[in-house]
Formats: C-alpha cells, structure tokens, sequence
C-alpha cells in the first residue's frame, strides 16, 4: 500500500543533518577515515556526577511512574534558582517554568499552541531548522529574516512590510547563534520587545547557547529586559549545557500564558520528562557554572586553533564569542555551500555543514563544529592546506 503522506509532511523540508549523515556514513563505509565537523553534538562524557544521580535514582521504584506533565517542584524550583543566580531574573516555578524533552521538542511544540492555517512565523534565516518545521506541522507559513554579516547576523525588524506582520503570530530569534554563532547586546532585546508589543507578537528566544562562551563573555538573557515576560519565553538545553544530548533534557521558562498553551500540547502528546532524568537535571544545574567553565576552555582552545589555522591560509574568519561552531564564508572560486562541502568530504575527508541547509541566507558559507579533539581539528586544518 502507498498511503499518502499528509500535505502538512510533504510540505517539509528534508532534514538537513540526515542528508549529511548519509553522506558520511557513505564515505566511513569506503573506510574513509572521516573527520566530523558537521553535527554540534558534545564529545566529552556527560559529567560524572550527573551519571551518578541517575544510577542511584532509577533504583527507587517512585521514580519510574507517569512523571507529572509539568515537571516535578524540585526541578523547576532549580530551574528558577538557577535563573536568579545565572541572569538575575525572577521566575515563579509553578506557572512560569516548563520541563521538556530536550529543547527542541518544546521549540517544535510551540507553532501548535498559537499557529492557525495561513499564520506566520518570523523566522531567521540562516536557522535552526525546527523553528520552520514547528510552524509548518502547524498548518503555518514562514517569513524568512535575513541575517547577514554586515547587520551583525541581527535581523533587520524594520524591514518587515506591514502586511506579513498583520499576519505574523511567531517572532523566533536566537542568540548566541546557531549557525552563524553571532551573539547580541541587550539592546537588541530591548528592540524586540518593543517591536513585539507594537505588533502583537510572542517571542521565542532559543538560548541553547547561553552558557558556551569564550574570552569573558556571558551571554544575557532575553527575560531580564524590561517587559519581557510580557512578550515570550526562553528555551535552554541541558543537552548542550552539560554534554547530556541523549538524555533530552531542556525547559521554557518566561511569559506564563505561552508556557501554559505550550503545556497543553505536550500534555496530549507525551507524558513529561522520565522522573529520573529530571532528578539528574537537578545535579546538571548544581554542577553548571564549573561544567561550563571547564568546557568553554576547551572550546575556546579549539576554535583558536582551526580559526588561526584557516586564516594562515588565507580565509578571513572571525572568531565567535560564543557557541561551539565557527561561521565562514567559502573560499573563492566556489559556487556554492554544497560544492565546497562536498569538494572537502571527497578530497579531504572532512566533512563540514553547507550554509543553504539552514536557510537561502546561509549560502556562501559553511559550519564548523568544535566537538571533536584539538587533535583532530589540527589534522583537519592540516588536510584543508593540502587541498586549497
Ligand atoms: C542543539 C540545539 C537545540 C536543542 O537541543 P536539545 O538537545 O533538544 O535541548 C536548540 N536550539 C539550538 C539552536 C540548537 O543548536
């Protein structure tokens, strides 16, 4: 039988990263040794004491029923003592606090609770996928917000035409930034919530990036600006804080109306986060502050040394402040993202992401992620010379 796909499936773009996947397993098969700056996933193990936590909670038999949908007290009261101490912002933990099944699956929710047909989401581009993808299960319509280099990778709110924002329900946005690992000032918050108040919009702020930083630099929460709260809610990722990518652990935190439309779609989809996961995201938010500051010296280590290591060759990319990738235009006499990128997986062994998978604004570039050793980010670099 040939069942049809829904419209709304069909609708989908492919998932970039699959695509990439494939490619990569191809070439491990022609036992290739391969070199992966594609996917940002954390090499190093998840930290021990929160592997610690886990063993010991799982066996108690209280910990393996329906967790609660919301997300269990002690949880989101860390999660809100976690928010004063790290941002300096306020958050009530019973209305105000959401756990999720890692960030994205909130992210993708979210279009389900406020999206009708023919509403739009605002959306970056380059981006994220799961901010199109979200709106689109909804039945919604994406408005792309360039971001380019010479506005900073910020979106230019200003260029938005009346008659989208009268239609436009969602403004995503996402700092510091993945792919192009731009960070903002709280200025730029200050903005959107200006903007989304003139125009009715509920903000999306993805911080999954809020605690990977280099040289000194903390990135800001979207929520301690002025009014805020009144406009959106702010996603993190325990998987990309504390090296937990297959555990699924994230929350929202902000706007209280928002959260709750949020956990309305989850409560008729899953049953929460696994008692005993949410138990080890306590330990994670205990541990961090030093988890993150040991980390970022390794990432900060790594970027220096493929970002210096490229532009010893000539290329003229700029060191991020934040996020575990690197963001660069493609050497000269390349057409495209995808023809570099696929030049350097079949001569180099490397393979890196092309910027048009994360949006039209992203060709031009590609992205490096800094998640495997200094070692092998040294043999890459070496191989890229070779090549050019
Ligand atoms: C990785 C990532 C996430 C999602 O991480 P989870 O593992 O689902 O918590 C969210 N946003 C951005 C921008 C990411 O890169």
């Amino acid at each position: 039988m040939e069942f049809r796909f829904s419209n709304r499936l069909n609708k989908l773009p492919p998932y970039l990263f699959l695509e990439i996947d494939a490619a990569r397993r191809k070439a491990i098969k022609e036992g290739r040794a391969i070199i992966d700056l594609g996917v940002g996933d954390p090499d190093e193990g998840s930290p021990k004491e929160v592997v610690e936590t886990l063993c010991k909670a799982v066996q108690d038999s209280r910990n393996l029923h329906y967790p609660l949908d919301q997300g269990i007290p002690a949880l989101r009261n860390r999660i809100a003592a976690w928010y004063k101490d790290r941002f300096g912002v306020t958050l009530e933990p019973a209305k105000e606090v959401l756990v999720l099944i890692g960030s994205k699956e909130g992210i993708a929710h979210t279009p389900l609770a406020f999206i009708n047909p023919g509403d739009t989401s605002l959306v970056p581009d380059p981006c994220y996928p799961p901010y199109k993808g979200g709106t689109i299960l909804a039945g919604g319509n994406i408005y792309p917000m360039p971001l380019l280099e010479e506005n900073n990778f910020l979106p230019d709110l200003n260029k938005i035409k009346n008659n989208v924002l009268k239609g436009s329900k969602i403004l995503y946005i996402s700092y510091p930034n993945n792919p192009t690992s731009a960070v903002c000032e709280k200025g730029f918050f200050e903005d959107v919530v200006i903007f989304a108040k003139r125009h009715d919009l509920i903000v999306v702020h993805d911080a999954a990036y809020s605690e990977i930083a280099f040289d000194g630099y903390r990135p800001p929460s979207f929520l301690k600006v002025d009014g805020a709260k009144d406009v959106g809610v702010e996603f993190h990722s325990v998987s990309k804080t504390c090296n937990m990518t297959g555990w699924r652990l994230g929350f929202v935190c902000g706007n209280e109306r928002v959260v709750s439309g949020i956990a309305k779609v989850k409560s008729n989809i899953d049953s929460g986060v696994f008692t005993v996961i949410q138990l080890a995201g306590i330990s994670a938010l205990d541990i961090a502050e030093r988890h993150s500051q040991g980390m970022n010296q390794v990432y900060q280590g790594r970027r220096d040394v493929l970002v210096d290591g490229l532009n010893a060759m000539g290329w003229t990319t700029r060191k991020p402040r934040a996020t575990f990738y690197v963001w660069t235009r493609i050497p000269r006499g390349y057409k495209s993202s995808v023809e570099f990128a696929a030049m350097v997986l079949k001569k180099a062994g490397i393979v890196i992401t092309p910027g048009i998978g994360f949006g039209e604004s992203g060709e031009g570039y590609v992205r490096m992620a800094l998640t495997i050793s200094t070692e092998r980010i040294e043999e890459a670099v070496d191989r890229l010379r070779k090549i050019l």
